[in-house]
């Protein structure tokens, strides 16, 4: 068979056809409950009807013009974001990895604008995640990522995750940022303690440093704040955010403070799509939904519900999985050595749900954000089942 398609993904074999909430329908006619969610994207579910509405709508009135014109919807979604959360200027971008360029940029370009186009350098940190462009993998410094793409980029310092005195220690006079993800998602589901999160700022403002937080995975409501370091009170100057805020279009935004923007004048970036009509109108959609009374406070308590009883299954289990990680509705099973993550989720697949894998060896769910405890428990079944059916490899 002719293979047309680059040999990146290894998808099981199951077509799927339709969505709807919190489940996804395959050709044949067997229905999933899907606790994966596209990766933390489809926080409403599949076809939530504001998302579809606002979608049809708008395609029926314009698509697109480029950012050489002014984009119906753009500078009320910015605003939005603007009202609710640290920023004071917003540019949008099509995926997660855009974002964290922009970011990127931004934060460089901050530097350079004040005088001081020394300071490039970016801290990072063991198991981070922020995309597959260039910079971005660069940043993420995972070597499977890296590796046959050329020489390392210049300008990034990883440190250890959780190791302080390194990364005091890899502050220079170069350094320009700091980008950390508040809960690390592909990396392994590890959440940043909000204490260390205060210090980060802590240690950025006493260096002069921007703190870039990375909320492609974690933000959008996933971990029953609108954006995940909000728990801690720590404002970044800079912060990447796609997934969950397009629910499922693609779209991604970089949000920043005055001080830290303003400086990015006409010609420093540029995006032929970002901000484009169709998704302003759905990211307007998306946002209202998760910003709507109690939203936010069904997550906290659905996970709750759902966290109670994984620790449940985790110590029915204890012989396989080591721990239960992450915030909210980003959770990771971390499993003992000798079971395998992707195993496990062929298993849950078997018991039809849908559920990932992260690094680490940690199996992991981001249900929508909708989800009632019907799904849970039917969740949870599926994955007792599951852990049940897994042997040692
Ligand atoms: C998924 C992800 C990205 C990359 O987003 P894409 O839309 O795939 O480019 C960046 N950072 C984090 C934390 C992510 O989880």
């Amino acid at each position: 068979m002719a293979r047309p398609l680059m040999d990146t993904y290894s998808p099981p074999d199951i077509d799927f056809e339709r969505g709807e909430g919190a489940y996804l329908h395959a050709r044949g006619g067997a229905r999933y409950l899907d606790f994966i969610s596209g990766i933390a994207v489809n926080g409403l579910g599949h076809c939530h009807p504001a998302a579809v509405k606002a979608l049809q709508d708008q395609a029926g009135k314009l698509w697109h013009t480029s950012n050489m014109f002014r984009a119906p919807g753009q500078i009320e979604l910015a605003e939005k974001y603007c009202r609710d959360s640290f920023a004071d200027r917003v540019f949008f971008t099509n995926s997660g990895t855009e974002a964290v360029e922009c970011a990127l940029k931004t934060a460089r370009h901050y530097h350079f604008a004040q005088g001081r186009p020394d300071r490039y350098r970016v801290i990072t940190f063991t198991g981070a995640f922020h995309g597959r462009t260039f910079g971005a993998i660069n940043a993420g410094g995972n070597p499977a990522y890296l590796e046959g793409f050329g020489p390392r980029m210049e300008g990034f310092d990883q440190v250890a995750f959780g190791d302080h005195e390194a990364l005091k220690s890899a502050i220079t006079e170069e350094t320009a940022a700091i980008i950390v993800e508040p809960v690390q998602g592909e990396g392994g589901v590890r959440a940043i303690p909000d204490v260390c999160l205060r210090g980060l700022r802590e240690l950025c403002d006493e260096h002069g440093l921007l703190l870039i937080y990375d909320e492609v995975q974690c933000g959008a409501g996933r971990t029953g704040k609108l954006w995940a370091h909000e728990w801690s009170g720590a404002a970044p100057d800079i912060m990447a955010v796609a997934k969950g805020v397009g629910g499922g279009f693609p779209m991604g935004a970089c949000l920043t403070t005055e001080a830290a923007g303003a400086h990015m004048k006409i010609g420093t970036h540029g995006s032929t799509f970002g901000g484009n009509p169709l998704a302003m109108a759905v990211g307007h959609a998306v946002y209202d939904a998760l910003t709507a009374p109690g939203f936010l406070d069904h997550v906290t308590d659905i996970a709750n519900t759902l966290r109670q009883q994984l620790s449940g299954l985790v110590d029915a289990h204890a012989d396989k999985v080591a721990e239960l990680r992450g915030r909210g509705l980003l959770i990771g099973l971390k499993l003992k050595d000798g079971y395998v993550n992707k195993t496990l989720a062929a298993h849950a697949r078997a018991q039809h749900l849908l559920m990932g894998a992260a690094g680490d060896n940690v199996a992991r769910l981001a249900p929508p954000l909708i989800i009632d405890e019907t799904h849970v428990r039917e969740a949870v079944a599926a994955l007792d089942a599951a852990l049940g059916a897994l042997e040692p490899q």
